[in-house]
């Protein structure tokens, strides 16, 4: 019979356990022994659930404290010297002083996880970097999943993949030169495995679904012919595209099978059923890992019959990546209807669908209870009409090319909104949203539990909105925000208004350390009633004489951040969200609202992994945000905002954007980002952010100054603007006043020194 296994379970829990027990370990509530009793109890409920749902093995390693590419390194020992740990006696507080910051160093960067919006720590190597070895936390998470008497295979990020994700400060240091020592290292890991008593283990190779070089490609090689005599059997994990191009080279190696993602690259099987030899398995990533929509049984047995009869006892079945990116179980959805629960999988399900597949190989008839629960959810869902609005449909097909067209090129609007805003040099301006205070919060939930009438609880985010509008005059800030206050999360608050959007009660998934985002289900085409945004803005506006911000989600990141249908392409999805923030957005600009920010922060998370993908990506992507932006006046100010991106690839479309500002998240790179937006001759403004928005410490004016003089270097003076990173939503408000405080000042002193030469092209540093 088929073998069934998973890559990973969500490690935050059903009730978001480890991310209230990391936090009130920072905030030195619970000690480290309390914590780790936490993160055991969550391993140990997840294999019993994998042991309960019949599957053949247990998975892992897939927990980490913090994150898995994080936990990665400190495994293998390779942690930068800056923070002076040895990795070898490493405590948990050390380890989250990597991901967060301290006193004295910056945080290790953060970026996302190929094209999925959970964010993963950069490791930081150089040609000194060592691997003499790390915390022993990996073994003792075997030796608990062993406990529960099933074969347990350990996943870890494979030496390829984390060395490809790995970034230098040291200009022009091929990673490459580390390969050798990190192989050494590797091969300790598996053999220490082996001594434990395990057969299979799994090495998660992601990249070789991306355009990789081929020095890499080669190393690939190198790296698997080493470590093939460790004498643990190797599984070979790829996932989030097709892996094809590779098959003959994975065929070619001393390893015992690869994983494939069938649910983003179906196409795939068949390469791979030719190319793999007699004593290689195939593990077949069937049921979607980024996705809740319930799956076809019956098709995917259909679909896997010819390749059960190959491969037999060589075919796994699993789900087609880590089941981290989806919630851990519907169990926690009282509210939703019970009609769109009936289409809907989240991680516990999806063991259950997994074991019904092997089921369905052996013995059709045993599973077919099974299979036609599933089917009729599907039939029924297909042919609902709470999916089709045709009025919808009808405007989507009747966008035109001008609505996606500005009524003048930037030079013309430039103008006219300089004289229309009056703002000074380099103004100063936040992201969008403010600390979300704990009497916040509380304002908000007992609004939900019904504890708080609607009335009150808009009169409590109006006392918000002015608090923070006093704040930012005081602070002296040229363009002002009205905080967000109301605002749970970015998406779901314009989910919740708009038809064909769900939201769930429990629906949470990672997205970096104890963070975690709810997204909503897109079930159905999009529609906007009624205005969403409009009258939170006008009030706070009433209030100030500066110009301030109306704030809005782009189409493209409510698309990227919610699970989407999967019975429409993306674009016409994207297309529909669209219109609904174009219509937001004039009725702004009708309510007397000058600058509009579309946040995109998801923008470039959406692009393929693979260069031949991105094309089609980019067109429907850019034809989005431009429906939605380009509906208003020449005079009326688009901003966008992107963060934790490498933007060198996409500059081209960002450019094509057309937003009058774009302000993105750079200081953690050092401004790095800004050489590409420099070299590129990017045409409009920018404000790169200048501090760090996750990192409770307060930057110095100085260090401000230096980083804008830097921005000065690349971008015209008259073109930048100054800003945080991103929101400020998870800081608290002593540290963010005191931080825009800085800010302000360094936007003075640049100001000062840049005013009298603002439109030369580039201002020299010296200036
Ligand atoms: N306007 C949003 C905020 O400030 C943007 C958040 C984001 O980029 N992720 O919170
Ligand atoms: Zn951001």
């Amino acid at each position: 019979m088929a073998r069934t296994h998973i890559s990973g379970f969500p490690r935050i829990g059903a009730q978001r356990e480890l991310k209230f027990a990391q936090e009130a370990f920072w905030r030195g509530e619970i000690d480290e022994a309390r914590l780790h009793d936490v993160g055991a109890g969550l391993r140990a409920r997840h294999g019993l659930m994998q042991r309960e749902a019949g599957l053949d093995f247990v998975c892992a390693g897939d927990f980490a404290w913090y994150d898995p590419m994080l936990s990665m390194s400190a495994l293998l020992g390779a942690l930068p010297e800056r923070f002076g740990f040895d990795a070898r006696t490493l405590t948990l507080a050390q380890y989250f002083e990597l991901a967060r910051g301290n006193a004295s160093q910056p945080a290790l960067e953060m970026t996302k996880w190929f094209d999925t919006n959970y964010h993963y720590i950069v490791p930081e190597i150089g040609p000194d970097t060592r691997f003499d070895g790390g915390v022993e936390w990996f073994y003792e998470e075997i030796g608990e999943a062993q406990a529960l008497g099933r074969p347990v295979k350990p996943v870890l990020i494979g030496p390829i993949t984390w060395l490809w994700l790995a970034r230098s400060r040291t200009p022009g240091f091929d990673r490459l030169f580390l390969l050798p020592r990190l192989l050494v290292r590797y091969a300790r890991i598996l053999e220490t495995l082996k001594a434990r008593g395990i057969d299979w283990v799994q090495l998660d190779e992601p990249a070789l679904c991306c355009d990789l070089e081929e020095d890499w490609a080669a190393a690939f090689s190198a790296a698997y012919e080493a470590l093939g005599e460790c004498g643990v059997k190797l599984l070979v994990g790829t996932y989030f595209g097709s892996a094809a191009q590779r098959a003959a080279l994975v065929a070619a190696l001393p390893v015992q099978g690869v994983h494939i993602d069938l649910v983003r690259a179906p196409e795939q099987l068949d390469v791979w059923r030719a190319a793999l030899r007699d004593d290689q398995m195939l593990s077949a990533g069937v049921i979607d890992g980024r996705n809740v929509w319930r799956a076809d049984l019956a098709a995917i047995a259909d679909t896997l019959q010819d390749t059960h009869a190959q491969f037999g006892e060589r075919l796994w079945i699993a789900p087609s990546c880590s089941l981290a990116h989806v919630p851990v179980s519907l169990a926690g959805e009282r509210k939703l209807s019970a009609q769109i629960k009936s289409w809907l999988a989240f991680a516990t399900e999806k063991l259950a669908e997994v074991s019904a597949v092997a089921l369905a190989l052996e013995d059709r008839a045993a599973a077919q209870p099974q299979l036609d629960a599933a089917s009729a959810a599907l039939a029924a869902r297909a042919t609902s009409a709470a999916v089709v609005n045709t009025l919808v449909q009808k405007r989507t097909a009747a966008v035109d090319a001008a609505m996606a067209q500005r009524k003048s090129p930037f030079a013309v609007r430039e103008r006219v909104q300089r004289d229309a805003l009056r703002l000074p040099l380099m103004p100063t301006t936040t992201i969008g949203s403010f600390p979300q205070t704990v009497s916040i919060r509380e304002a908000r939930a007992a609004y939900r539990r019904g504890d708080l009438r609607a009335l009150d609880y808009l009169e409590r985010m109006r006392e918000e909105t002015a608090r923070s509008v006093r704040q930012q005059e005081a602070l002296g800030l040229d363009v002002l925000v009205h905080g967000e206050a109301e605002r749970n999360d970015m998406v779901e608050y314009f989910a919740e208004q708009l038809w064909g959007f769900a939201v769930t009660e429990n629906g949470w998934v990672q997205s970096y350390g104890s963070r975690c985002v709810k997204p909503p289900l897109i079930y159905g085409d999009v529609y906007r009633p009624e205005p969403i945004t409009v009258e939170a803005i006008r009030y706070a506006q009433s209030l100030t004489t500066r110009p301030l911000k109306g704030m809005l989600t782009g189409p493209v990141t409510l698309l990227q951040w919610s699970f989407v249908r999967d019975d429409q392409p993306r674009a016409t999805t994207a297309l529909q969200l669209a219109l609904a923030i174009r219509d937001e957005t004039l009725d702004l600009e009708k309510a007397g609202i000058g600058i509009v920010q579309i946040d995109e922060p998801a923008f470039r998370e959406g692009v393929p992994l693979r260069r031949d993908g991105s094309a089609a990506y980019f067109e429907w992507a850019v034809r989005a945000f431009r429906v939605a932006s380009s509906g208003v006046s020449d005079v009326t100010q688009i901003h966008t905002h992107m963060c934790y991106s490498e933007f060198n690839a996409v500059l081209p479309s960002i450019a094509a954007l057309d937003a009058d500002v774009i302000t993105i998240e750079t200081s953690r790179s050092v401004m790095e980002l800004l050489d590409a937006f420099g070299d590129f001759e990017y045409p409009n403004a920018i404000g790169p952010g200048v501090y760090d928005i996750h990192s409770p410490r307060v930057p110095q004016t100085d260090d401000m100054v230096r980083l804008i003089e830097r921005a000065c270097e690349t971008i015209p003076a008259a073109r930048l603007w100054v800003n945080p990173d991103c929101g400020l939503k998870t800081r608290a408000w002593a540290e963010t006043e005191a931080a825009l405080r800085n800010m302000v000042s360094a936007a003075r002193v640049l100001r000062e020194r840049y005013a009298a030469n603002a439109n030369d092209t580039v201002v020299p540093a010296a200036a």
